[in-house]
């Protein structure tokens, strides 16, 4: 027999008529002749009630955060105990277990804990009597009995986790797409569903704007080897299947397109060229708690260079606050730009075939679309260009490399 965990987050469990959909489902996973375990999310829209309401009752807007998670655990237990209700009332044997019953211990960084270890000895006691064992997503407890939780999305993290401790045959993330698309369907008419990836091309899809999964539990997968298949919960189509990567993966040049809107670009001016200054500018952001993605710097002229970096454009008011102090030693200028995206290519056939640099600038020339910035890993290409222009952008890339449907 096999064990499977199956994962469905927040629309999948969304109202009662969902719960039962996921109920029937489980059961006639458990009847085709496997043990079942069931890893559930809040209901649709319970984890942002609960931070709102939080804030409303914190000075400052700025809830403890002990307290924030003891909150947020609650959403995820609602639909535990709703889900396994709905599977006794079809007939069947179900026990739902809190992250911290599930024997999921975490470090104590409340509201992003990382897991530390599972001891999934109640888990596997309760499938052997022949229960559908359902476990709170997203959440978990210290050595010494905290409830923590895991980060936003961090159900995604407990499937993975879960199926690595309990040595799962399959673990599957149900969701409401139909799985990993060769760009997103709404910018791309064409694109899509694509049956397999490797976990690489998977991370770089996701830090880049696809957003199926949560991007640590995609670590968590490829850190312990456990394939996943991410598929829809409203049908019975496969999904995609992202696992350790096949020779024939190489084959494929270009797995997918993803895009990032929302982004702007900062561009100090004729800095010293000297040891330091990134540091300095770099240490100022990372202590105003702001993330930056690509970052460049200029060939030296005259012993000054020029540095850009992109970042969310959310965080560009708080960027600029940070960098004043900084500006008077440190250039002539700041300046700040946004309505930009970024557009990623990803495939780790890269790695083998020469020339994809070139066509995604041809593809970009086509369309007249500027290139303003520029980076590169071992399996990703990444330019940024005008906001406006991103839809075509991803068009035109997505075509060059023949990834619409046949
Ligand atoms: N309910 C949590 C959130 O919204 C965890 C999850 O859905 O995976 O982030
Ligand atoms: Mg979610």
């Amino acid at each position: 027999m096999s064990v499977i965990v199956q994962k469905y987050g927040g629309t999948s469990v969304g109202d009662p008529t969902r719960i039962l959909n996921v109920a029937r489902r489980v059961v006639a996973t458990q009847q085709a002749g496997h043990q079942v375990v069931v890893v559930v999310s809040a209901m649709s829209g319970v984890t942002d009630a609960l931070i709102k309401l939080a804030r409303e009752v914190s000075s400052g807007g700025t809830p403890p955060e002990r307290e924030m998670d003891m909150l947020l655990a609650t959403g995820e237990q609602t639909t535990i105990a709703l889900t396994a209700m709905a599977i006794q009332s079809l007939g069947h044997k179900a026990v739902s277990l809190t992250g911290a019953q599930a024997g999921i211990v975490t470090d104590g960084l409340h509201t992003k804990a990382k897991i530390r270890d599972i001891s999934p000895r109640k888990v596997q006691h309760f499938l052997k009597e022949g229960n559908i064992v359902v476990i709170a997503g997203f959440q978990g407890e210290t050595d010494d009995g905290q409830t923590t939780t895991l980060g936003r999305g961090g159900s995604d993290l407990t499937a993975i986790a879960i199926a690595a401790a309990i040595k799962a045959d399959l673990c599957q993330i149900f969701t409401d797409v139909e799985g990993v698309y060769t760009c997103d369907p709404r910018v791309v008419k064409t694109a899509r569903k694509m049956d397999e990836l490797s976990y690489d091309e998977m991370l770089e899809m996701a830090s880049s704007g696809s957003k199926v999964m949560q991007s640590r539990s995609v670590e968590f997968a490829k850190k312990f080897g456990v394939p996943f298949e991410v598929r829809s919960s409203f049908n019975n189509n496969p999904g995609t299947l992202v696992k350790e990567e096949t020779m024939s993966m190489e084959q494929v040049v270009i797995r997918g397109v993803s895009i990032e809107r929302n982004q702007a670009k900062v561009t100090l001016r004729q800095v010293a060229d000297k040891p330091g200054i990134a540091s300095q500018v770099f240490k100022a952001i990372a202590n105003a708690g702001i993330a930056v993605d690509m970052i460049v710097q200029n060939v030296s002229l005259a012993g000054t260079t020029d540095i850009s970096f992109t970042l969310n454009k959310d965080d560009l008011p708080k960027a600029q606050k940070a960098l004043e102090p900084l500006t008077d030693g440190l250039g002539k200028a700041v300046s700040a730009q946004d309505g930009i995206a970024k557009l990623s290519v990803v495939g780790i056939g890269m790695r083998s075939h020469s020339g994809v640099a070139a066509k995604v600038f041809e593809a970009l020339s086509l369309g007249g679309i500027n290139i303003q910035m520029i980076s590169t890993s071992e399996i990703k290409i990444a330019v940024v260009v005008d906001e406006d222009k991103i839809t075509e952008a991803a068009n035109l890339v997505h075509e060059a490399f023949g990834l619409s449907a046949e």
